[in-house]
């Protein structure tokens, strides 16, 4: 149904760089995909990993091509593996609009790979994860090819369902990770643990053998997800997703690629993993949202959202799509709203030139309706709002608000509730 279709969509975009990453990666819609949680380049998350003593290949990084041809030489290794660093993963089977295709190649001619670099930075590589004009590539890891007899797959992320971190593998790993999921799901298998006790031996070994590891292999693959999971733990994790976690043909098990996401809430006491943060790859109008605390996920329609709390953004796009609207976006002002933020939050709204009309709905729980009342006269005023305004307040301290706003006298449209607000919101679009 279309109502929830856009609480749907909503849900996602809350849910942003989702942990669940490898089930709901069918479903991801670059529109609304928020960046929630802080995500890492590859080379940054090996790094984290070469702390722990997990074991990655030698690399280097590069954003220029001489720079790239000297790591490939530097490594002087058998074989070298470009890979081009976008959040994205499937770079495998990306293509570059500089025509060349596959954002990772191997190569054992250290000497060709200036010229494969010079045809990756710079350019955009498109995946099954990017939006479809793809991510500029800034920067290319030079690494250490390896052999890989067998590619698998290993996660440890925070469940819900779990109540806590859950360990997600399969013997299957390597690029086609998402169809396995879909068509053999007796291949993926879960281990729950508990965040008090952490992972205990026999599930680390039961999960080695789960993925296909055997003889000596078992027990080294127990202790990489052991260090992983100390990891996970020790830089708050939301997801650290190794595909393919590999074995090669010399009796190593090596994490050949990385995906860490890490707990915003965290950033605090993790000072050293944010700073590392590159928001390039953000939507700009998410990244200037996040500068005063507001969460924006921008949608497809016309109208603009204004609300305070994820569920109160998601009925009100429900409810516009039911009288037959569509929300442009919707942006979150959160708990304790100062009257700049306001400002700034109209701002936003007004400057996505999508925008037909805006409907503000506020539920005033800590939030103080008057505050909210003189932030939108404000704006209003200031930014000359050229386009109908419907608000609804509610809550705390809401009939000192409305006065401030039937007073203003300004062509602001008041709304009773939701219903009514989505209504005339939708009129205000249809009779233009
Ligand atoms: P993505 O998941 O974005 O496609 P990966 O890092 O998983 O990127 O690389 C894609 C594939 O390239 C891997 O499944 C693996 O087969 C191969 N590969 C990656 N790194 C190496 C390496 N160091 N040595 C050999 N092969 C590699
Ligand atoms: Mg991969």
């Amino acid at each position: 149904m279309a109502a929830s279709m856009a609480s749907q969509a909503v849900a996602r975009g809350l849910r942003g760089a989702s942990a669940k990453y490898l089930f709901l990666d069918k479903f991801k819609c670059a529109r609304v995909s928020s960046r929630r949680w802080l995500n890492l380049q590859e080379y940054q998350s090996k790094k984290l990993m070469q702390e722990s003593g997990v074991t990655v290949q030698r690399f280097y990084v590069a954003d220029n091509p001489p720079d790239a041809l000297q790591a490939a030489k530097r490594l002087n290794a058998k074989e070298i593996v470009l890979k081009a660093q976008i959040l994205a993963g499937g770079r495998g089977k990306g293509v570059f609009n500089s025509g060349l295709k596959g954002g990772v190649h191997l190569t054992k001619d250290p000497s060709v790979v200036g010229e494969l670099a010079s045809k990756m930075l710079g350019y955009s590589l498109t995946t099954k994860q990017t939006p479809k004009e793809g991510v500029e590539v800034k920067t290319v890891m030079v690494a250490e090819a390896l052999d890989i007899t067998r590619e698998t797959y290993f996660a440890i992320l925070m469940d819900r369902a779990c109540n806590g971190p859950v360990m997600v593998g399969s013997p299957q790993g390597g690029m086609d990770i998402e169809e396995v999921a879909d068509k053999s799901p007796e291949l993926i298998f879960k281990e729950v643990i508990d965040i008090f006790e952490g992972v205990r031996d026999d599930q680390a070994l039961r999960m080695a053998a789960n993925l296909g590891f055997k003889g000596p292999l078992e027990r080294q693959a127990a202790d990489q997800i052991k260090r992983l999971y100390d990891l996970f733990l020790k830089v708050d994790a939301t997801q650290v997703e190794v595909n393919p976690l590999g074995e090669t043909p010399e009796g190593q098990v090596v994490c050949f690629d990385a995906k860490i996401s890490f707990d915003d809430n965290a950033e605090f006491r993790q000072k050293a993993v944010f700073a590392m943060g590159d928001m390039s790859e953000s939507d700009p109008t998410e990244t200037e949202a996040a500068k005063w605390d507001l969460k924006y996920i921008g949608l497809d329609g016309n109208i603009a959202c204004f609300v305070n709390g994820a569920g109160l953004a998601m009925a009100t796009c429900d409810i516009i799509d039911l009288h037959g609207g569509k929300p442009a976006n919707f942006l979150d002002l959160g708990g304790g709203v100062k009257e700049k933020q306001v400002y700034e939050a109209f701002k936003l709204l007004t400057a996505d030139p999508k925008v037909e009309a805006i409907l503000v709905n506020i539920f005033g729980g800590i939030v103080n309706c008057a505050i909210i009342a003189n932030g939108i006269t404000k704006a209003c005023r200031e930014l000359e709002l050229k386009v109908p305004l419907v608000v609804r307040l509610e809550g705390t301290n809401v009939q000192e608000a409305k006065r401030i706003l039937s007073e203003s006298g300004l062509p602001i449209v008041a709304a009773n509730d939701l219903d009514d607000a989505a209504k005339k919101a939708v009129a205000a679009i249809t009779r233009k």
